[in-house]
């Protein structure tokens, strides 16, 4: 799986959020709150 907000490959454990019925994963809680701030710029 790929983080949404940065790119990188991620592990299947580790942070994760559900948006909409999907679950995202992020490589750290940074991107995380990232994603949280602002989700749409980051689904596609
Ligand atoms: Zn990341």
């Amino acid at each position: 799986m790929k983080d949404p907000v940065c790119g990188m490959e991620v592990e299947e454990k580790g942070v994760s959020l559900k948006y909409n019925n999907k679950e995202y994963r992020f490589c750290c809680a940074t991107c995380r709150w990232a994603f949280e701030q602002n989700p749409d710029q980051f689904v596609k």
